[in-house]
């Protein structure tokens, strides 16, 4: 009992705390996963906005030097031309290299000179669509006869006619230090944040590990976004099977999408160690609540402990008064308590009546032909002495002839008073059958006896009875074990005695004369 209230009740302060915990896990978590989702795609934006921006100031200022770049080659002035190419690399740091070539697709200057190209034809992939396009031209990752794996952005020269003279371009070495790393690598990479650059086909064109630039990712959700030219943040898995959550942004200009992410597992670790800080510190506290628990589940339980015990025990007279002393602190034991004895008295009430039932004469009250029967038994099995009274009354046919059954009824209900009358509280007056008395007294010898016997005859011949008239009783008396060692024959030896007294002239009482042997 005890122990299933403390079992309850841990139970339900340790499924609340579960419960709370985990509840507390999962909200910081949803919202460290939120907020490194917004996080991210505000990041690809930013990134993807100034990328936008500065490919269009390159751009921009390729434009601007295409205008002065016009005269110089019609001029073929070789050394404004270099000169030129030098400006470009030197002041923008934007490219790796710079070329300027010629309708023929013949390379006027370079910078650095060192790559050993001038006079050359320009047959790289982003030159000739370049050239062919001849408009403002950003080109898909390529390999250039260098072996590098490059960009090529160009602007077209035209002369004052609108004839096309040749074009000003710039490469960007893409696994080598370049301007995206400039402009992206500032990132927070420490905390397992990283951002990489895909062009339009899926291909990485930048990326903090120079290994995976030039790879080409498919069956990745984000790409897919990107290419489809959408914006956004979502988690997904990566080439290497690792939740990520990913923010990414598209590069209109030049159909490159940017995703900035950082893996799942980094980004709720916090939520992961407040748990356990949380688990730590509420460990104590619990234990405290434990040991109240225990100890009130006990003060619960003692009570009806108490009661189940002695109910358990009922046989015992003491027990209601032990039921009692149960203190019962609280309404429902209380209740429980009062049950218990009314039950227990009730039945104890049954039980007395039936026994009461069993052992009593209905009509006068007095002990019945059994109960005599055994009385006389255990004396004698004990060794008891005692005294044997039998009494009829005289001529009792008559009365009831005379004044009826019932009036002779009420004449041996009086006679059954004032045999008690008589007799002493450890006496036993016994109903033998019809208006034939006896009278059991122990530590009683014949001559004690017939003193009682001859106090009642006295009694009688003196009162008037229920009937009108004086009724008289005549008696037998004999004694254990002064007349015989055996409850029937001592029976028998008083009858006899009663008979005697009836044959004598009635009213008198007759103590058996002769001695057990
Ligand atoms: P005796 O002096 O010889 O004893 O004469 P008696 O008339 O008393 O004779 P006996 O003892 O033979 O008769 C007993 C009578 O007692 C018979 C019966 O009608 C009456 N009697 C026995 N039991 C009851 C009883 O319960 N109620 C009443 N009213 N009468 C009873
Ligand atoms: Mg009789
Ligand atoms: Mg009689």
């Amino acid at each position: 009992m005890k122990y299933l209230i403390s079992l309850v009740a841990l139970m339900s302060v340790i499924l609340t705390l579960v419960s709370s915990i985990y509840s507390g896990y999962r909200v910081s978590k949803q919202t460290l996963i939120n907020s490194t989702l917004a996080t991210n795609q505000a990041y690809a934006d930013k990134l993807a906005n100034s990328t936008e921006i500065y490919l269009t100031m390159t751009l921009q200022m390729l434009e601007m030097s295409s205008e002065n770049l016009a005269s110089l080659i019609e001029n073929r002035d070789e050394e404004a031309l270099l000169h030129e190419a030098e400006r470009l690399k030197k002041q923008t740091d934007t490219f790796n290299s710079v070329l300027i070539v010629d309708k023929e697709a013949e390379i006027l200057a370079t910078s650095p000179q060192t790559l050993g190209l001038k006079g050359e034809k320009l047959v790289s992939v982003g030159g000739k669509e370049a050239l062919q396009k001849r408009e403002a031209f950003i080109s898909q990752p390529y390999t250039a006869l260098t072996g590098r794996l490059v960009i090529f952005i160009s602007q077209p020269i035209f002369d004052a006619n609108g004839q096309f003279l040749g074009l000003v371009g710039g490469t960007i070495y893409l696994k080598e230090e370049n301007i995206l790393q400039t402009v992206l690598g500032e990132h927070f990479y420490k905390d397992g944040s990283y951002v990489y650059v895909v062009d339009q086909s899926g291909r990485i064109i930048y990326h903090p590990d120079p290994e995976r630039v030039d790879k080409v990712i498919d069956d990745n959700k984000v790409i897919k976004e990107l290419m489809a030219g959408h914006d956004g943040a979502m988690e997904v898995t990566n080439s290497q099977n690792k939740v990520m959550l990913a923010g990414y942004a598209t590069i209109p200009l030049a159909k490159w999408g940017v995703v900035s992410q950082k893996e799942k597992t980094s980004a709720i670790a916090p939520s992961v160690s407040m748990t356990n800080e949380m688990i730590g510190k509420t460990l104590p506290f619990v234990l405290v609540v434990l040991i109240l628990l225990f100890i009130i589940s006990k003060q619960i339980a003692l009570p009806l402990q108490k009661l189940a015990y002695y109910t358990e025990t009922s046989t015992e007279n003491s027990q209601e008064e032990k039921i009692n002393k149960v203190t019962t602190w609280y309404y429902e034991a209380n209740q429980l308590k009062k049950a218990l004895n009314y039950s227990l008295n009730f039945f104890q009430d049954r039980v007395n009546f039936f026994i009461h039932q069993s052992t009593t004469d209905p009509l006068t009250k007095v002990w019945n032909r059994r109960s005599m029967d055994e009385t006389m038994k255990k004396w004698t099995e004990q060794g008891r002495p005692y005294a044997l009274i039998i009494l009829d009354m005289d001529k009792f046919k008559r009365v009831n002839d005379t004044y009826g059954h019932s009036t002779g009824d009420e004449v041996l209900k009086f006679l059954a008073s004032e045999m008690k009358a008589v007799s002493r509280e450890q006496d036993r007056c016994c109903r033998f059958g019809g208006e034939e008395f006896v009278i059991l007294l122990p530590e009683t010898d014949a001559a004690g006896a017939y003193q009682t016997a001859e106090r009642l005859r006295k009694r009688m011949e003196s009162t008037v009875s229920p009937c009108g008239e004086i009724v008289t009783i005549s008696s037998g008396v004999a004694a254990f074990p002064e007349h015989a060692l055996h409850p029937a024959e001592l029976l028998e030896l008083a009858d006899q005695s009663l008979y005697e007294a009836k044959e004598t002239g009635r009213n008198r009482t007759i103590v058996q004369a002769k001695q057990s042997e």
